[in-house]
């Protein structure tokens, strides 16, 4: 585990599963129906219960499926969360569909859900970098300078926390980390 900080905020980058976090609001990398899947998205319908669903189903029924770089609210179950915020990022098509707008936007759609909501500390997975393939470096970049940018404009956040499920993708965000934070 490693802090740093952005304005009054703590950046923490740590390895682990998201769903064992104990935080106010949980980010869940969805997909588009919003109906559950694989890797972190399916960890956190698991971990979290029904409750997480039957209100994913609600806004699915109220407003369609979610676009990517969109951001939606939901209860975090047995998560020991208050909230889970599904959003979803792109798929990689090799770089030049807007895939780091998209993802930009995530990030962001995300923290702002969050702070309507009043969460003070947020987990993050690496959005995008599993079965959307998304390229970890540039992902981690892309998600480590919107954090930053989001808390140079808004001190709302206690607590971002960057959830890395393996040792080399820690040591990936790790390294942006150092570059971005500690300038
Ligand atoms: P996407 O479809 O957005 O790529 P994935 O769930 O396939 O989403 O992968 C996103 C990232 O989440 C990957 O780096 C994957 O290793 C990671 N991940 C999978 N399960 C967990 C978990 N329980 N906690 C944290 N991260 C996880």
């Amino acid at each position: 585990m490693k802090t740093f900080k952005a304005n009054q905020t703590q950046i923490i980058l740590k390895q682990g599963d998201i769903t064992e976090e104990n935080c106010d609001g949980i980010v869940n990398a969805a997909n588009s129906s919003l109906m559950g899947g694989g890797g972190v998205d399916g960890a956190i319908h698991r971990a979290g219960g029904p409750e997480i669903l039957k209100e994913c189903k609600k806004i699915r029924e109220r407003q369609g499926k979610l676009p990517t770089g969109k951001a939606v609210i939901t209860t975090a179950g047995n998560l020991n969360a208050k909230a889970v915020i599904h959003t979803v990022g792109p798929i990689w098509q090799g770089g030049n569909d807007q895939e780091k707008e998209l993802l930009k936007k995530a990030y962001k759609n995300s923290l702002i859900i969050a702070k309507e909501n009043d969460l003070k500390t947020i987990c993050f997975p690496s959005i995008s970098t599993g079965a959307y393939g998304f390229p970890i470096e540039e992902a981690a970049e892309i998600a480590l300078k919107t954090i930053k940018d989001f808390c140079k404009e808004d001190q709302c956040y206690k607590e971002i926390r960057m959830i890395l499920f393996s040792e080399d993708d820690y040591e990936v965000y790790l390294n942006k980390a150092k570059d971005i934070f500690n300038k």
